[in-house]
């Protein structure tokens, strides 16, 4: 059994690394529908991993990292309509804060966070708050007392907040060596990281594999969930991420698509936001953005 774990940050129409637009959010969850998925939080997911369940439906994940506004605003109403639910790792000292940690990247604007009333109205409607520390640092270049605060204590404060056990991980920039993971693997049943792939019974729960849903903000890339060729894209989005050099912007996982994997030379399709008839967005060009976190 496979479960496929997405990646997604905010949802605007930013075009930055860590931005989704809302059209191509549902255009993802239209995807998802029709091939046959539900998606459900990442503990309830895990719990089914190694149960043998054949057949549909088949099972996805939805995270949500850093918690930001534009989950409870645009994907809350969206994934509801589904009886979906899914799953957002919350930064506690940044909960209802602008998204400006010491170490964000220039190239992702400025947003505001979910506040504490919002993650309790998100629990309340049984998807999971899992934690994502208490100030987004690097966790390798930290001491033992700090990873700890920054863990156990991202724990302890959203367990107190929310009166929900928290079960789950995720490591800010995927930045995880055998130290972290060995704290981690103590205080959460479950962590994701940022490589690109596909869980599965193999896969270690202490740093699961995820699909950053960023490489599937263009129409053309986002059409190929659900469909036989979203293996191979994912493969190569992995190996591209690696080398840093391919698909800095939607139309370069366009092209990706349509000429390697389509084998299809003709014209461009169009920018998202043109495509979806999408309202106050301005056209995405192509801009180059900063490799993943
Ligand atoms: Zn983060």
């Amino acid at each position: 059994m496979r479960i496929p774990i997405l990646t997604y940050h905010d949802l605007d129409e930013a075009s930055s690394p860590v931005s989704v637009s809302p059209a191509i959010f549902e255009r993802h969850l239209i995807r998802l529908r029709t091939a046959g998925y539900r998606v459900v939080t990442l503990s309830e997911a895990l719990a089914r991993l190694g149960l043998d369940s054949p057949g549909k439906p088949l099972l996805a994940v939805m995270t949500f990292d850093d918690g930001y506004a534009a989950v409870h605003e645009v994907a809350l109403p969206l994934l509801a309509a589904q009886g979906w639910r899914a799953t957002v790792f919350a930064v506690t000292e940044y909960v209802g804060r602008p998204n400006r940690w010491p170490g964000q990247s220039p190239a992702v604007s400025e947003a505001r966070l979910m506040d504490w009333s919002e993650l309790r109205e998100l629990s309340a409607l049984g998807w999971e708050i899992g934690a994502h520390t208490r100030s987004h640092p690097d966790l390798r270049l930290l001491n033992d007392g700090d990873l700890s605060e920054e863990t156990l204590g991202a724990k302890a404060v959203l367990e107190d907040r929310l009166g929900q056990p928290v079960r789950t991980f995720a490591y800010p920039y995927g930045s995880v060596d055998r130290r972290v993971r060995s704290q981690v693997r103590k205080i959460f049943h479950a962590a994701c990281g940022t490589e690109m792939g596909i869980a599965d019974e193999q896969s270690d729960r202490s740093v699961l594999e995820r699909v950053d849903m960023w490489y599937f903000s263009h129409p053309g890339a986002c059409d190929l969930l659900g469909t036989p060729l979203a293996g191979p894209y994912i493969r190569l989005c992995h190996l591209a991420r690696r080398t840093g050099a391919w698909l800095r912007s939607p139309q370069r996982q366009d092209r990706l698509v349509r000429r390697i994997l389509l084998n299809d030379r003709s014209e461009p399709t169009r920018a998202p936001t043109e495509q979806l008839g999408h309202r106050g967005g301005r056209a995405q060009t192509e801009k180059e953005v900063p490799p993943k976190r």
